[in-house]
């Protein structure tokens, strides 16, 4: 059963018609397909073989979709000491959880630590510092790995190139050493590995192939001066199809990503979020109304940047559809009721004459959707459910304006 599909003109997910979820469970909405996320996971598993997958909690954190994927065999990689405990919250060992991110208070580091987590992705010198220091304080040990930035070239491959040249992300190759000198000079420090993150939404394989070479010759020259390497980590970064776009299979991607560590005989951990839940989820609207200019013509719905800011953030392009098909009436910005200019789900979506109450579905909204949803404006964040064959599960309620924020 695939997990978004029209019946009868009818949007459904799984065996359940969104309008219904719509109806019980009111909007807006993010509505999952369970058996979409579990399927999801399983072709990860096939394509990754003995690979360590650790889920980047940042894309989604929902506690249910956290102990999904937990069952479904998948560590956490987590970016900050909130995404560590529903890691932990949602069954995850210390041994399934990596820690990435470019800055790491004190009191982030000590937790981690206490833990005993599979590893510290370090960025930086400073980074490297800090970590010396506590260990030495707490006396236990840690186990670390470099998140390098692999200086691929990647001028010839546009949608990343600034993602590697001018972000804040990663150590570069020529600063290894003196971050070597640190670890060789606190034994409570275990290098461990060696990996990278190259950027989110990648379309082609050749820059993952590019940088695990790298990566494979730092990490045998590591080897070779005395370090424990166990693993080579690819980060996360495979793109989905938003719109047309056409990403790699999770057969090739799996062939790319494994061939260096599998050469080298070390494992490989790879920390996927948007292409293990993006496609898994969308976000229903209701309609409060249409209005025109001379210009434009706009469809105002309940759902805004606050629940989903990808748009208004990053002028990514959803597909947006009404959950009833019926023939297209004029393109439409969709927009929802906060007061910024920026607050639009979609620009010229073409769509039938929609009037109050009528349903429209963002789609591809599983990641980066409702982990960036805020309270601007003082809207209560929106209500997630999954659906599972002809069930519907609340996985978290919407929030209540009486709450407070
Ligand atoms: C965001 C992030 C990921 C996940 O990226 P996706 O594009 O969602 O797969 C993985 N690793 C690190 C270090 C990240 O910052």
């Amino acid at each position: 059963m695939s997990a978004f599909s029209r019946r009868g003109g009818e949007l459904c997910c799984e065996a359940i018609a969104v309008s219904e979820l719509a109806k019980k469970f009111g909007t807006p909405l993010y509505v999952y397909s369970k058996n979409g996320i579990v399927d999801r996971c399983r072709g990860f598993r096939a394509a990754l073989g003995n690979t360590k997958i650790c889920y980047a909690v940042k894309a989604n954190s929902n506690p249910s979709i956290l102990t999904l994927l937990h069952a479904a065999g998948f560590g956490m990689d987590v970016v900050s000491v909130g995404e560590m405990e529903h890691a932990l919250k949602a069954g995850a060992l210390p041994s399934d959880i990596v820690f990435s991110g470019v800055g790491k208070t004190d009191a982030e580091i000590e937790r981690g630590i206490s833990l005993g987590i599979f590893s510290f992705n370090v960025e930086s010198r400073f980074e490297m510092e800090a970590i010396a220091r506590i260990v030495a304080r707490l006396k236990k040990p840690v186990r670390i790995s470099f998140r390098v930035n692999p200086n691929v070239d990647v001028m010839t491959i546009p949608y990343i190139a600034t993602g590697l040249y001018e972000n804040k992300f990663g150590v570069p190759e020529g600063d290894l050493a003196e971050l070597l000198e640190i670890v060789e000079g606190e034994p409570l420090v275990k290098l461990v590995g060696i990996g990278c993150h190259l950027g989110s939404q990648l379309l082609e394989l050749k820059p993952y192939q590019l940088a695990s070479s790298r990566l494979a010759k730092i990490a045998s020259e590591l080897k070779v001066a005395g370090h424990p390497i166990e693993f080579i980590d690819m980060g996360g970064g495979l793109g989905v199809s938003y719109v047309d776009e056409k990403p790699p299979s999770l057969k090739d991607y799996g062939a790319i990503v494994r061939a260096e560590a599998d050469r080298l005989g070390v494992r490989l951990v790879i920390e996927p979020g948007r292409s293990v839940i993006a496609d898994n989820g969308i976000l229903v609207a209701s309609v409060l109304g249409c209005k025109s200019t001379p210009k434009r013509n706009f469809c105002v719905v309940d759902a805004a940047m606050n629940d989903l800011i990808r748009p208004s953030l990053y002028e990514a392009v959803h597909r947006v559809e009404p959950v009833v098909e019926s023939p297209v009436k004029a393109k439409f910005d969709v927009v929802g009721p906060i007061c910024e200019t920026g607050d639009f789900l979609g620009r010229d979506i073409p769509l039938p004459q929609l009037s109050r109450g009528d349903l429209i579905a963002v789609l591809t909204t599983g990641a980066y959707g409702m982990s960036m949803a805020s309270n601007y404006n003082a809207r209560p964040r929106p209500a997630e459910v999954w659906v599972d064959g002809s069930d519907s599960v609340l996985i978290r309620p919407r929030e209540r304006p009486e709450q407070g924020f």
